[in-house]
Order: structure tokens, then sequence, then C-alpha cells
């Protein structure tokens, strides 16, 4: 038995043999002395081929999948009419005097390598489109079929790298899932196998190699585990999985869409936390009534250098665009603690949690961190963009952090440059800031309590060390003192109050956070949908009784085990 983890990017259980697609690379000898015309028509024509059966099989797709589905193809056929790729085809073709597969074969090279060189994982996912369409052209031209007509109903595919073209012949029934050592959540096979419903794990390094056709494989969809050759027990706990998640799907599809209030009709909101705009479609299709944290870190943390001031602002705008009226709420740089940037060359500290971190070292590196305001601040105006400062600790830090912001404002203004003021909130997860919690209310525009650092800090438990795990809790009851009195303060100044930690996400503590007042949840996009549900299924007046009991804990342990059977 093997186990291994990659990226779920469509979530679902399968168990199944393994079939190894293997993709054979289609190189082309090259061949000279050949009239470029005649050449030409060949590409041509096998080109007109391949656009003619995208189209019909995107009208299949529609019927099958859906219209955003469908679009892939039909963007696939427009790039087998591609000019770019005929005219470099062309280029080559005469330039050469060489078959038509040969100049295929590098024209489509070099495109894909430019798109793949770019920063942004949509383009670099668009070089995969331009391979895909190429190799379907060169399959025509060589006179060989498709590999995927071989695959036996019911396996489990495991690929080096699949295509979008490969991804829509495994429809429901016909493959059970697929694993791949490259690819990405924001690729088009991603997409297309959420919309199949066909769990599916990416970026397993060598799986290819190391699955064997035949071989039993286990897969989850959500988490990106999988593994080979499974024993009983393991199995036994891939289908216990599978029965919650068939349950969970169920109500997922309850859940989705609807309005989130509690069962006599108060309105909450749940939103998504998000690390990249990627992440914005999933968070959407799970439902989110916005986005309650962006953790822009990642965007550093993903690159070898600082993102400009102009590429910042492109993702920014490109995701308060796609939430539309609902809030997009941008995190300022959080980095330090678990989270270093080598380029930014942080000098190596004893205590980094307690060190250079978020909002510390933003101030410290006023550049960067007025950058960013920038970027934010331009962006503000594609749609309802929100600024929240983390790990604020003294008031001072939020006065010395809004006059940047608005002095950066200022400086728009002067500079011309469209820019729309915004809501500014903080972060509640350093202690100092819960318990002053009433003085900062007076200044900023909300509150989102983080309880991953909050616990760590009231607890004094490190949130990565498993030696003290057990210390960890979200019924800590020293915390929830501190997020009743955090939401109290809120609510007395009029401010909003939302929880982004992984404790909003905690289905027993549901009905206490609503109990206390809290406006919304912001979780990770799976789970958008069960804490839409304990919401509907929590009556103010039975969950103030739970409050009253949440008073008196003492410990944690009491605290979890009163908590599970209040959401029983
Ligand atoms: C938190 O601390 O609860 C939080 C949401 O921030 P992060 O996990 O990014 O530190
Ligand atoms: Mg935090």
């Amino acid at each position: 038995m093997k186990q291994y983890k990659g990226t779920g990017v469509s979530p679902g259980i399968a168990i199944g043999q393994v079939h190894v697609l293997k993709k054979t690379a289609l190189i082309p000898e090259k061949r000279t002395g050949k009239r470029p015309e005649v050449e030409m028509e060949r590409f041509e024509e096998a080109c007109a081929r391949v656009a003619d059966e995208l189209i019909m099989l995107s009208k299949k797709v529609e019927k099958e999948a859906g219209e955003k589905e469908a679009e892939i193809l039909v963007s696939h056929s427009r790039i087998a009419l591609d000019r770019s790729l005929k005219r470099e085809t062309l280029k080559l073709l005469e330039a050469e005097s060489a078959n038509a597969e040969w100049a295929l074969h590098q024209a489509a090279g070099k495109i894909a390598e430019r798109l793949a060189a770019m920063k942004d994982p949509l383009f670099s996912a668009r070089a995969d489109d331009i391979r895909d369409v190429s190799g379907k052209i060169m399959r025509h031209l060589m006179g060989i079929a498709d590999e995927t007509s071989q695959v036996p109903t019911g396996s489990v595919v495991v690929s080096e790298l699949l295509l979008p073209s490969d991804t829509i012949t495994f429809t429901k029934g016909k493959v059970s899932g697929f694993v791949t050592a490259k690819g990405g959540f924001a690729s088009h096979v991603a997409i297309l196998a959420r919309s199949l419903e066909i769990p599916a794990v990416v970026g397993i390094s060598g799986i290819h190699e190391l699955a064997a056709d035949g071989e039993k494989l286990a897969l989850d969809g959500e988490t990106g585990e999988i593994t080979l050759s499974p024993d009983g027990a393991t199995i036994e706990l891939y289908n216990k999985r599978l029965e919650t998640y068939e349950k969970q799907k169920d109500m997922v599809a309850a859940y989705k869409k609807r309005r989130t209030e509690t069962f006599d009709g108060k309105r909450l909101h749940v939103e998504a936390n998000i690390g990249s705009l990627a992440d914005i479609d999933a968070a959407i299709a799970y439902g989110c009534e916005g986005v309650g944290l962006f953790r822009t870190e990642f965007l550093f943390m993903e690159n070898d250098r600082l993102p400009t001031e102009d590429e910042q602002y492109e993702i920014y705008s490109k995701a308060a665009k796609k939430l539309g009226k609902h809030p997009l709420i941008i995190r300022t740089l959080d980095i330090g603690g678990d989270k270093p940037v080598d380029y930014l060359n942080i000098e190596k500290e004893e205590n980094p949690f307690m060190g250079l971190r978020a909002i510390r070292y933003s101030l410290a590196n006023k550049p960067v961190f007025i950058q960013q305001v920038r970027a934010i601040l331009r962006a503000s105006v594609s749609g309802n963009v929100q600024m929240m400062l983390p790990m604020i600790t003294s008031l001072e830090e939020l006065i010395q952090a809004k006059q940047i912001i608005n002095e950066t404002a200022v400086q728009l203004e002067s500079d011309g440059i469209p820019y729309a003021n915004v809501p500014v909130g903080i972060m509640i997860e350093v202690p100092a800031a819960a318990v002053m919690a009433d003085v900062f209310a007076e200044y900023c525009d909300f509150f989102s309590i983080g309880t991953n650092d909050l616990i760590q800090y009231t607890a004094a438990v490190d949130r990565g060390n498993s030696n003290v795990a057990h210390l960890y809790s979200n019924s800590e009851p020293a915390v929830l003192r501190l997020v009743h009195y955090v939401i109290k303060c809120a609510r007395e100044k009029g401010i909003r109050v939302a929880m982004c930690g992984e404790a909003a996400g905690y289905l027993p503590l549901v009905p206490v956070l609503v109990a206390m007042g809290l406006d919304a949840f912001s979780v990770s996009a799976p789970l958008i949908p069960s804490i839409r549900a304990a919401i509907h299924k929590t009556d103010t007046k039975e969950s103030e009784r739970l409050l009253s009991l949440v008073q008196g804990f003492t410990s944690a342990t009491d605290a979890e085990k009163t908590l599970s059977q209040g959401n029983d």
C-alpha cells in the first residue's frame, strides 16, 4: 500500500483499477523538399476537420455537462482555426520546405512555451489548450487514433497530464476518477472534471510511473489523497468517506444557492476564504456570498520577486468583477510566521510567529505596503472591495496603517488614477486586540476574527506543532469568551463582525456563534453548504440556551462534548 498527496480538484471518492494513459508524444520527423502550398493545404484541411469535430463534441457536451463546459470546446475550435498558429506554421513551411507535421510541432511548441512562461495561472493553463488542439491536428495529419478510446469502463485513469479533450471523453459512467502528475486547479481539465463530477487529483509527481495497469487505486478528490493497492481497512475508510460525500452532495445541491438565514429568519452570510484568483470559481460554485478573506500573501509566495502594482491590480480587480455586488475582503500581506517569502530577505527570527509578521512587516516596509494599497484602491472601482489588516495588536498600528491608506488615496487622486475609498477592517487574531475590541471598533469598519492565531496566541500553542496539538481546540473556553466579547463590542458600535479562522467551519460552534451575534462565516469553499445548512437549522432562541452553557465552560474537553451534543 502506498499513499500520496496531490491537489484535489474535483471532489468525490473513486475506487477502481488503474489504467495508465500513456500519452505518446507525437514528435514528427523533419522531412524536407516538400512543396509549401501542398503541405499548407494538408495542414489547413486537418485544422478544419478538428474544428468541425470540436464543434460537434461541444454540442454533445452542452447537453451532458453544460454551456460553460461546451464553451471550452468552442474556444478550442477557434484555436484550431487560429491565425497565429497558421502564420507560424506557414512561415516554417516556406522557410524550410518541410512537412506540415514538423512545422506544426515547432509552431505550436513556440506559442505554448510563450504562454506557459506567463505568471498568471490562467494564461499558463492556456498553453495546455494549444498543446491539446495541436495534438489533435497532428493525429489527423499522421492518421493515428486517440488513446483515450481504449480506456476500460470504470477505471481510474492515471496519466502524466490530461488534456481537456481527453477529459471530455471521460463521461461519468466511463471513468471513475483520474490522477495526474501535472496540472492545477484552474486548468480546463480541472474545471471539466468538476462539472462532469468526476473525482480528480492532480500534481502527484511521477504518478504515471508509480502506478501500474490493473492495480487498485482509491482517491479522495477533495483532500487530494490517493492510495495505491489499498488494504481492506483503507478501502473501508474510503467507502465511509464515499457515504459521507454522497450525503454531503445532496446537501450541497440543496444549500448552494440558498440565502443564508436561521430557522427563525435571521439573515447571515457565508463567505469564502481564498488564496488566489483561481479559487474564486470554486467558491462561487459552492455558493459563497462574497469572499471574507483573500489571503494575498500567496501571490507573493508563488513569485520569485515582488508582484508589481499592476499585476496585483489585475488580480484584485478580476476577483472583484467575478463577485459582482458581493464583498471581496482583501487582506494585506500576512507574511512571516509560517509563511516565509525568500526574496524579501527577512532576517531569520527565533520566534517568527511573534516576530516581524503581517502588518508589522508592512509598516516596516512601507513601499511594499503602499504598492499593495494602491492596487487595492484602484481595484475597488471594479466591485465591492474592502481592505483588511492582519495581526493588528495596538491602536497605533491601526492609526498608522490608516494614515498610509489615506495618503495613498490622496496620491492616486493627484495622479489622476481612478480609485474608490474602501471600508477598512481588521483581523482580530491577537488577544490584545480582542481585549481592546471596544476601542478598535471606534476606528475601523469591520472585524474578522482569526481564530487560527487567536487560539495559538491565547493558549500559547503553536498552531503547527503536533507535540502540542492536543492543547489546541476550537472550543477553548478562554477563546470563546474573547470571541463573545469581540462580537459584543462590534454589535454595540454597529460594525460588521465576521469570523474567518478555521473555527468558523467547525459545525458544533455554529449555533453558539449565531447566538453571540456573528454576521458572517468565512470558510474554505467546500464547507460553505454545510455551514449554511447548520445556520438554517439554528433557532436563535435555542442557540441562546446553548450560549448560556458556553459561558459556564471551564475546559475545552467539556466544551467540545457539550457542543457536539448540541449539534446532534
Ligand atoms: C487566522 O489566524 O485565523 C487567519 C484566518 O489567518 P491565517 O490563518 O492566514 O493566519
Ligand atoms: Mg492569522
